[in-house]
């Protein structure tokens, strides 16, 4: 019985908890807002007598109104089923060298795990004590590299010059900036891909756009670095997102109006916040992000994050170096952050 020598194994990511029960969900960066209301008439509107058929297999109106929102061509443009499925595949494309690929020790935690499943070497390089990159440390022999901009769960942002700085750096690998939350008030990269062949940009609709559950998310680059993309996609699945998520992903990223107003929202009550929670004695980065990554100074993180909980407030807590004394508290509503705000207070000071 010894099947179990040739099983492919590996330590999966953990998802934040996703509670049944109502509570105040600060945990997993998602959009307070729902999505635009034209996704709602898209839904309302939707004939079920299509769903006989398989979808488009290259979301032709998705890819089409991704192209015109960032003035490219549809041929740069790549969709997956959420960005961890853009990511997963582009890893799977580009990542494919005995060289080890480079990202940073404290990020989103989900690369590692994409490298061990694919059997991809990998270094990680430690961030300043500021939580800022080394672009020094992304100039050494690699496979490829990638990195959040602004990172996770630091909500860190970089400038684009220093970005441009590790791309022109590395001709020989693959270079992806992975903009899930540059929304919230950071400047893309994607301008860069018409410049350099090697710079893969992916952001996602599940933060910005308010549209986690649907799962779309999407990468721009040049037309070679997709067809590649692609051709692996083609390998593996056609048909990976459904029909109703391509219409209701199109209708959401032609409402500009809309997602300026819920993203600067999200802004405004995130500098609010980043204020009400120093006053309550945390430190804190500077976060360009939908979330903030604070340090309370008076108790322990986990000791936070579990009074929190039993108050049925939900963020995020990793018991892991450096980052097991912070916590990571998603921007959610106004209100929202009133009663975390509340109940920080009675935590920390009652
Ligand atoms: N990248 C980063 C940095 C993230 O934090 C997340 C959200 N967990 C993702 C990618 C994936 O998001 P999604 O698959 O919902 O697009």
């Amino acid at each position: 019985m010894n099947w179990e020598n040739n099983v492919r194994k590996v330590i999966p990511y953990t998802p934040g908890e996703q509670p049944k029960e109502k509570v105040i969900k600060l945990n997993t960066n998602e959009n307070p807002y729902p999505p635009s209301p034209a996704v709602q008439k898209i839904l309302d509107g939707f004939d079920i007598s299509r769903m006989r058929l398989y979808p488009a297999p290259d979301a032709e109106v998705l890819v089409n109104a991704i192209a015109e929102k960032y003035s490219i061509k549809p041929e740069q443009v790549f969709v997956g089923v959420g960005s961890d499925d853009v990511i997963s595949m582009a890893f799977m494309t580009f990542f494919n060298s005995d060289k080890p690929i480079l990202f940073p020790d404290i990020t989103y935690s989900f690369y590692d795990v994409w490298a061990d499943v694919y059997r991809i070497p990998y270094e990680t390089k430690p961030l300043n004590s500021d939580f800022t990159i080394n672009p020094d440390d992304y100039k050494t022999q690699n496979g490829g590299i990638i990195f959040p901009n602004p990172n996770a769960p630091t909500g860190v942002l970089e400038s684009v010059d220093m970005i441009e700085d590790i791309v022109k750096a590395n001709p020989d690998s693959v270079v992806m900036i992975d903009e899930a939350y540059i929304d919230f008030g950071g400047e893309s990269c994607i301008p860069l891909t018409e410049k350099y062949e090697n710079l893969l940009v992916i952001q996602t609709f599940s933060k910005s756009r308010s549209m986690a559950g649907m799962r779309i998310g999407f990468a721009i680059g040049n037309q070679k670095l997709i067809k590649y993309m692609n051709d692996v996609k083609f390998s593996i699945n056609s048909y990976t997102m459904n029909t109703v998520t391509q219409l209701c992903g199109a209708e959401a990223v032609k409402d500009d109006e809309y997602f300026k107003e819920t993203v600067n929202k999200i802004i405004a009550t995130r500098e609010n916040a980043k204020k009400k929670l120093k006053e309550l004695g945390f430190s804190l980065t500077d976060s360009k992000s939908n979330f903030i990554f604070a340090k309370p100074e008076k108790k322990s993180a986990e000791y936070v994050f579990s009074e929190l909980k039993k108050r049925k407030i939900f963020v995020r807590y990793w018991n892991k170096p450096v980052i097991k004394d912070y916590l990571r508290i998603t921007v959610g509503t106004d209100m929202e952050m009133e009663s975390l705000f509340t109940a920080l207070e009675e935590i920390l000071n009652g």
